[in-house]
């Protein structure tokens, strides 16, 4: 039976205390992204900084989570380590469902654990354990004892932080069931903040779907859009590998630290060199009848024993990107070597390799050199790469301390800005223009999925300042909304405003469906008001040189749209977050 408020698992790490909480708000904020922001804004701190012991680490479902297909994202928020401000994160696996079978809308975690700790919650069972024995360990590992120490199967998920969480990077990802991450702006280091190595949720209780026909008739129809038509299937097939080459065609794939944005060399790390040669499986997150997660293989030897073992690691276009094309490795093996170190690390695959390709650069212009890099990093040797991985996890020197907090704070320190691939946060994978450089360098999760910038630059518009920022503005509206239903943005093609409408009221949320429009604009706003209140100044967001130096299929980047479009963007956030004249 569907509820009007939200039912909040608060748990503080610090006494060692639970409490379940109902709160209010389900036909203002619908849940996810508006949710997770009712949440920060109700239990976060903000004025002080990140790591305070009382800051909340907040994960949240939407209405339709357990109901629809693809409803299957959980919406991570926090106070970022990487600008100590208000941010969320999204991942996957079978987190969504566990909460829901768990009975949960939200989870809220603040204190710190005295020991390293994992915490365990379902329905009728809230413990917090010491695992001080896995501090330490990497990835693969934890993931292994936790599943032994803990059995179960169904919908349980296990969340957990490497290494580099563990210091504390806020390149630090959780992991979300071994191939989902909520990957960027730090949540790992919250975790480790926390003393929190894992956390297990186990989806033990159960819920009734609706009666009648007219849920059944909407779930028929997403289900068959999902499934039989055109929609979804690309991202089943080559998935999103398949954009390496498109963006290579198009001029707008970022190799080398963004010094060129095609070479021939980049077929080695396509999509269809991946399925050719090294795709074992596709794989999904509960509730997905898609399966977009590309599965492929490197062998270990063994020397000792001389024998091989086959590892499974998960690959999509971002990852090709930032440690293939930017790193300029071009074969899909060693790109596969590469993710798995992050992996085990417990790194964002994206923003390293992204700082890699800037610390390249930078050791052949004469920035930096060997005593700081401690090896010969240079684009396309892998095996040095393998190692800097490693070092930016540990934080093996001041280089790698400097470098695994962020790209530019490496850049401040030694020079090299220019060239410092960072939009708000180190680049995601699309060069395609001023639209999108400006949409991830000022967008709410400096995400390339804020908002449609890279198909905006697509389109034959012209370069109307005012229209783009229209777009951005309503593009990420819609978004929002969907990332509030957890809706997997893949599936924004099936979930229309028409379809969410049918589906919120097939279960029952008939007001929430009558008022989808200014609830969508009031999670908007709230966001950014929470984003600017934790000392958010999108009109200081400066875009690096390199950025205006590169040549797409469209040419030469325009400077003087790229910098009215900035300013009018972050006007236009301001006077979102109702800020726009003064903050606070
Ligand atoms: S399409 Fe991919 S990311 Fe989206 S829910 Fe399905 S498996 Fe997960």
């Amino acid at each position: 039976m569907i509820r009007d408020h939200f039912r909040v698992l608060i748990v503080d790490l610090s006494a060692g205390r639970s409490t379940i909480t109902d709160i209010d708000g389900r036909n203002t904020v619908a849940g996810g992204s508006g949710l997770a922001a009712l949440l920060f804004e109700k239990y976060g701190i903000l004025d002080k900084p990140w790591n305070e012991p009382g800051q909340p680490l907040i994960f949240a479902i939407g209405p339709l989570t357990g109901y629809f297909p693809l409803m299957s994202k959980t919406v991570c928020a926090f106070k970022s380590p990487y600008h100590d401000q208000f941010a969320e994160s999204h991942g996957g696996g079978r987190s969504a469902l566990s909460l829901r079978f768990a009975d949960y809308d939200a989870l809220v975690i603040t204190g710190k654990a005295k020991t390293p700790s994992a915490l365990i919650v379902g329905s009728r069972r809230i413990e917090i354990k010491d695992v001080h024995y896995l501090w330490g360990t990497d990835l693969q590992f934890t993931g292994k004892a936790l599943r032994q120490m803990f059995p179960g199967a169904g919908h349980r998920t296990i969340l957990r932080i490497g290494p580099a969480g563990e210091r504390q990077s806020p390149m630090a990802c959780i992991t979300a069931d071994t191939y989902r991450h909520f990957g960027r702006l730090g949540g790992g280091a919250v975790m480790g903040s926390k003393n929190l190595k894992a956390i297990m949720i186990h989806g033990d209780s159960s819920f009734l779907l609706p009666e009648g026909k007219d849920y059944v008739t909407v779930f028929d129809k997403v289900y068959k859009d999902m499934t039989d038509t055109e929609m979804m299937s690309k991202y089943h097939n080559l998935g999103t590998p398949g954009n390496v080459r498109v963006m290579n065609d198009l001029k707008a794939l970022p190799i080398r630290n963004l010094q060129a944005t095609a070479d021939p060399a980049t077929e080695g790390i396509s999509g269809e060199r991946f399925a050719e040669v090294a795709l074992l499986r596709n794989a999904a997150c509960a509730g997905c009848p898609v399966g977009c997660i590309h599965i492929g293989f490197v062998r270990e030897r063994f020397q000792e024993e001389n024998r091989y073992l086959y590892r499974q690691i998960s690959y999509d276009h971002e990852l090709i990107f930032a440690v293939g094309s930017m790193l300029g490795v071009m074969d899909c093996f060693e790109v596969l070597k590469l993710i798995d170190v992050a992996e085990k690390m417990g790194l964002d695959v994206m923003s390293p390799g992204v700082a890699l390709a800037w610390a390249t650069e930078a050791l052949a212009k004469g920035i930096i050199t060997e005593k700081e890099t401690l090896l010969p990093l240079a684009f396309g040797n892998s095996a040095s790469y393998q190692a800097a991985l490693q070092h930016m996890a540990y934080g093996t020197n001041e280089f790698y301390q400097l470098l695994s907090q962020s790209t530019a704070k490496a850049a401040e320190r030694y020079g090299g800005g220019d060239f410092a691939c960072v939009l708000g946060q180190e680049m995601a994978g699309y060069a395609t223009g001023e639209a999108f450089f400006v949409s991830q360098a000022l967008g709410f999760r400096h995400s390339h999925l804020d908002s449609g910038g890279y198909s905006y630059d697509q389109k034959p518009k012209g370069k109307n300042v005012e229209d783009a920022v229209k777009f951005l503005i309503k593009d990420e509206k819609g978004r929002v909304f969907l990332t509030s239903m957890v809706s997997c943005l893949f599936a924004r093609g099936v979930y229309t405003d028409e379809v969410l409408g049918n589906c919120l009221k097939s279960v029952g949320y008939v007001a929430l469906a009558d008022s989808m429009d200014t609830v969508a604009e009031e999670i908007q706003r709230l966001r950014w008001k929470l984003r600017v209140m934790t000392g958010y100044s999108p009109e200081n967001v400066s875009i690096p040189k390199r950025f205006t130096e590169i040549t797409t299929w469209k040419g030469q980047i325009d400077s003087v749209f790229l910098s009215g479009l900035k300013e009018q963007y972050a006007s236009a956030i301001l006077s979102l977050a109702g800020t726009d004249t003064k903050k606070g």
